[in-house]
């Protein structure tokens, strides 16, 4: 028997709540590999399938919510893998139409496994998470579509969040001039230690402007934020370069014109990480293996259990978790 956070429906009212209760592998759905889990995290969609309605993710209950865990193979009838190897999930649904990794142990197909890169312990990768996997992703696009560091100063937005936080921290190691754009003034120091040169305030650019272009400022942006300053940042890119979009954290709404794309040549480029093809997969993990200073991961880590997670969802979907969530399902 092991322990997972389960989320049960009460009928008459239609809500969920999660409770942590002893489960066996019988207990799991079908999946060609099991996986004794170590580490999850806490995501913002996390916090969405955590919610009493389940943010319209969760299509049955019981459910087992944690979009993403690491762990060690327990048993696998899959060649690629065999018992003892490490391993990485993020994404295909996991934790949402499937269960996911708020458990001890998990039951995943292989498909949806990387290997653990060398390098990083299964706490570093869900240090890393979706977020992070997701912000490597982003930096990943901006240089395969020209970025360099001396091409000027790149915007993040959302900073102190997850993705926000781990793409500071990856592009100030690789040179880059990072302007942080957040709304909590108090994480300005965080964020300077994790590689920011300036902090933006959110309020600078969460208005919508009726000028379609601003000065050229920014030579890429990795943009958690989306909504309205997602717009505005269109407007302020320089000649040629493009944003990565990720996230909606202020919104999913764009309200843009298309001027700097056809004025400028301003790229915008869409960044999913949940059916991301395995290789680029294996690319973005081994880039966060040698990019992410592994000193300032662990500056963002909020160490957790399985029974702080529905206060830790409840709290992520009202932007007030700085940095990562680990959850440690042993704790
Ligand atoms: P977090 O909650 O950790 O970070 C989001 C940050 O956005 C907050 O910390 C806050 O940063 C900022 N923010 C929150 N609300 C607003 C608002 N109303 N206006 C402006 N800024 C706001 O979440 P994650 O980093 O885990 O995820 C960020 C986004 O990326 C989410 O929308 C998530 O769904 C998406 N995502 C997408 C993925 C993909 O595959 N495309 C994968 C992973 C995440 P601050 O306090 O610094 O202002």
């Amino acid at each position: 028997m092991f322990n997972a956070l389960v989320m049960d429906k009460d009928e008459e009212s239609g809500l969920a709540t999660g409770s942590i209760k002893k489960l066996s592998v019988d207990d799991l759905p079908h999946g060609d590999v099991t996986v004794a889990v170590e580490y999850s995290t806490v995501n913002y969609k996390d916090g969405l399938c955590l919610s009493p309605k389940g943010g319209g993710l969760v299509r049955a209950y019981p459910h087992v919510p944690g979009i993403d865990y690491a762990g060690t193979v327990e048993a696998s009838s899959d060649d690629r893998y065999k018992p003892g190897d490490k391993v990485v999930l993020t994404g295909w649904r996991v934790g949402e139409a499937h269960w996911g990794g708020y458990s001890q142990k998990a039951n995943a197909r292989a498909d949806w496994l990387v290997p653990l890169p060398d390098g990083l312990t299964t706490r570093q990768a869900m240090a890393v998470g979706t977020a992070g996997f997701t912000a490597m992703l982003a930096v990943m696009a901006l240089e395969d579509h020209g970025l360099t560091p001396d091409r000027g100063p790149v915007l993040v937005t959302g900073a102190a969040g997850g993705v926000g936080s781990v793409a500071t921290a990856i592009l100030g190691n690789l040179g880059y001039e990072v302007a942080a754009v957040t709304g909590r003034p108090e994480t300005g120091d965080y964020l300077k230690s994790l590689g920011a040169t300036t902090i933006v305030p959110r309020d600078d650019l969460n208005e919508t402007t009726k000028r379609p272009l601003e000065s050229e400022t920014w030579a890429g942006c990795v943009d958690a934020v989306g909504g309205a300053m997602l717009a505005r940042v269109l407007g302020q890119m320089k000649y040629g370069c493009s944003v990565a979009a990720v996230g909606l954290a202020g919104g999913a709404a764009l309200p843009a014109t298309v001027i700097p794309f056809l004025l400028r040549g301003v790229n915008l480029l869409g960044i999913d990480s949940v059916m991301q093809p395995y290789d680029n997969r294996v690319r973005a993990w081994k880039r966060i293996a040698t990019d992410l200073p592994m000193d300032k991961l662990d500056a963002m880590v909020q160490p957790a259990g399985l029974s702080d997670l529905p206060q830790l969802g409840a709290d992520i979907l009202k932007g007030q978790v700085k940095g990562r969530v680990v959850v440690d399902v042993n704790a």
